[in-house]
């Protein structure tokens, strides 16, 4: 079997992923337009009749734009816990009823090729959620909204084989810019997103020859660059002596346009 993992948009301007074998695939979060996924789907020769569902971590723009599109048009169940249906369907009416798929905290269910665990983050929504995905022998997490690290998310983060963590913003370009106090001390706070740093130590602490790739995620348009989460990232693994082995590789995702495929399996 083969596995492949590309990310179709990442930040806060929207997110979308994609994993799949060579028959079938998923899709986690929808916050960009139902049109835009299925052109890039299409760019990279993936039939939308093989997309056996979407998985969504919470209720933000950014996560599910393009959610209602998907279960109208294109009747693709959507996948994501009870709190979180509520949180979505309250302003979302439009969302096809017989595409709603609630799933349980921290207990395995299947989905096509892919065993999947949701798990709980912090963050400033009525609940968050990452996704731990098993397919063949390899072990995927994708946790992009977070203001920490907690001990429940922890394990699933050190589990992974290919690894999508946010790395949302450069501490120095949040304090010194334009955003108002209020906006600043939420992104910063344990429910907000992860800054560089907050990234960069948990990693260096936590890499083991397990994890091949590391995905940094979500990064914010006025607060970071790719330059500084990559420089952010070497400087907390010089700093604690830690070289990558010749299997190991990073990648920082693009906020607007889809990454070169990730072959997991080839
Ligand atoms: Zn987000
Ligand atoms: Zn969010």
């Amino acid at each position: 079997m083969k596995l492949n993992f590309c990310s179709l948009s990442s930040g806060s301007s929207g997110n979308c992923y994609y994993l799949g074998n060579e028959f079938h695939g998923i899709l986690i979060d929808a916050g960009i337009s139902a049109t835009s996924i299925r052109k890039f789907l299409k760019n990279m020769d993936i039939s939308m009749q093989t997309i056996m569902g979407v998985l969504i971590t919470h209720n933000h723009t950014d996560h599910i734009k393009g959610l209602e599109v998907l279960t109208r048009k294109n009747n693709l169940p959507a996948f994501t816990t009870h709190k979180i249906w509520k949180s979505i369907l309250t302003p979302h009416k439009k969302i096809s009823p017989d595409c709603i798929r609630e799933i349980p905290l921290k207990q395995r269910f299947h989905l096509a090729d892919f065993d999947i665990e949701a798990f709980p983050v912090c963050h400033d929504a009525p609940e968050t959620i990452g996704f731990h995905i098993c397919a063949g022998d390899k072990k995927i997490t994708i946790a992009t909204d977070l203001g920490h690290i907690c001990q429940t998310a922890a394990p699933y983060i050190k589990a992974a084989n290919l690894l999508v963590i946010e790395s949302n913003y450069d501490e120095q370009m949040l304090v010194n810019g334009k955003y108002p106090h209020f906006l600043k001390s939420r992104i910063q706070s344990d429910h907000g997103h992860l800054g560089n740093h907050q990234t960069s130590a948990f990693l260096a602490d936590n890499i083991s020859d397990n994890l091949s790739i590391i995905c940094l995620a979500h990064l914010s348009k006025n607060n970071n660059t790719p330059v500084k989460v990559l420089q952010t990232l070497q400087q907390a693994f010089s700093e604690r002596g830690i070289i990558l082995n010749g299997q190991q590789r990073i990648s920082i995702l693009n906020r607007d346009m889809p990454t070169d495929m990730i072959r997991l399996i080839e």
